[in-house]
Formats: structure tokens, sequence, C-alpha cells
């Protein structure tokens, strides 16, 4: 997964990959002239974008009390906006011929009653329906609240074209579960998926996240995590992913991936 306003096309094609997901950050113009720059783009170096996926002004991934606090769907002062933008997001990528869209939704309420719970899966629906209009699948991004939650949610959203963007590691980072055991559960409702690796929250301060590894040296154990997903039937494309600070070190790891991931698909 690569950023738009970071990382240029040319530079992450140049890795070895031919498709991948692209991400926006929330404070970037969605404009015409943005279109035809992606367009272009896209049609001169041979490349698919998977997935636009969408960031959030405001957003912040300190800590688990600070995830909760800003990110996605959940905080109800920044609900209306975020919906808007989504929806200008969606637009920009039918607009650049991409049939998915993908966000973090933040963390869901386990109780169904809970107001925001309610409000969020609302939220879903009538994104959904917009995406769909562009004839678009929605993914959300796992991590944030344990596998059941999830699937109560997206069974109470009741939208055939919403799914998960399963992202392995963030199950580890948030300490949810054991991202390949709940792969059995969620399996079908993939629609994508990151490949990222990261090691578990220290046991001694629950509101710290885990740390972001290069894919290969945390604890997802990413050989057992491809071959769960050839277990499930997954069959789209690995989206590798790495969020480290360095820009240089970013592209060096995801670099090392691409030749580790194809090494591990091709000996299943
Ligand atoms: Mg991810």
């Amino acid at each position: 997964m690569f950023w738009a306003g970071r990382d240029t096309l040319q530079e992450i094609a140049s890795l070895g990959v031919r498709c991948g997901q692209l991400g926006i950050p929330g404070d970037l113009e969605l404009n015409a002239s943005l279109v035809r720059e992606w367009k272009a783009a896209l049609d001169q170096i041979q490349f698919s974008i998977v997935t636009v996926f969408a960031a959030y002004t405001g957003e912040d991934y300190t800590d688990i009390p600070t995830v909760q606090r800003t990110v996605g769907f959940i905080p109800n002062e920044t609900r209306q906006q975020r919906e808007q933008r989504t929806y200008e997001v969606s637009d920009f990528a039918a607009a650049i011929g991409v049939g998915s869209i993908a966000t973090h939704i933040g963390f869901i309420p386990e109780n169904q009653s809970h107001p925001d719970y309610i409000a969020v899966s609302g939220m879903v629906r009538r994104i959904a329906d917009h995406a769909a209009g562009h004839g678009q699948t929605f993914a959300l991004e796992t991590g944030q609240e344990p596998a059941h939650v999830l699937r109560h949610f997206l069974n109470d959203v009741a939208r055939p074209n919403v799914g998960i963007n399963f992202d392995p590691a963030n199950m580890i980072l948030y300490g949810t579960g054991d991202p390949i055991e709940v792969l059995s559960l969620l399996g079908p409702l993939v629609l994508s998926v990151h490949a990222k690796d990261g090691d578990w929250p220290p046991p001694d301060s629950p509101q710290a996240l885990g740390i972001e590894r290069p894919l290969g040296q945390g604890s997802v154990g990413i050989p057992r995590f491809v071959e769960k997903l050839k277990e499930v039937n997954f069959r789209g494309p690995l989206n590798i992913e790495r969020e480290a600070e360095n820009q240089q070190e970013r592209i060096a790891d995801i670099r090392n991936a691409v030749p580790y991931l194809k090494k591990l698909v091709t000996s299943l």
C-alpha cells in the first residue's frame, strides 16, 4: 500500500510489484487535475490499483486510547465530515477506474445497542450504497476489535459489497487476537489483505500498541499467514504495507518484502 503525496507510482512499480492499494491522506484535495494525473500515470506505467484507502484529518495512532478517540467513524464530532470525505474518495476511485474503497472505521463497540454502534452501522450502509453506485466494494480494515465483533457488525450492516481488508499485524499490534486463527472465521468476508508484520504490545502497558516490523521479522508468522490465505480460498493480491516513518527504511523494507513473499507464494 502506497500513499499519494508520499510515494510515486514509478518508485513503487520499480520494487517489482504490478498492483497495490493507494492511500489518500485526509488533507489531499481530490480534484479533476489529480484524477488526470493518476490516470495518466497508471496508463504510462502498467500498474493496477486494487483499492483506494481513505484516511482522515485528525487521526492519531499514538496509543490505543488516542486511536479510540480519533480514528475512523467512531468520533462523533467528525462523523459527518468523514462520511462526506469517504463519498469523495469513492468518487475519486471511480474516476480513476478502481473497484474498491477501504478505511479504518475505528473501534466498534461490542454492545449492539450502543449509540456509536448504531450510528456507525448506518454510516457504513450509506457509504456502501454510494460505493455500490460505482460498482465498488467497501472494505473495513481489521485490527481494532475482536473478530466476532467485526463479524456481527458486518452481519448487521447487511450489504453484499461490504467486507474486510484483513491486516494480520494490526490484530497483534492492538492485542486483539491471533490473526491466523481468526481467518477461519473471517475468511469468506475478506476482500483484500495487507501483508504486514508486527510484535505484540508489552504485557505491562495495556494502553500501548505493539511495534510494526519488516515483513517476516515480527510475530505474525507470515509463512503461516500465506498458507492460511490459500486454505480459506483467498485469491487476491498480497498488498505489502510498511508504516516506518523513515521513508528510505520503509522503501528498503518493501523492496526486501517482495521477493520474500514471492518465494512463499510459489512454494505453496
Ligand atoms: Mg493495514
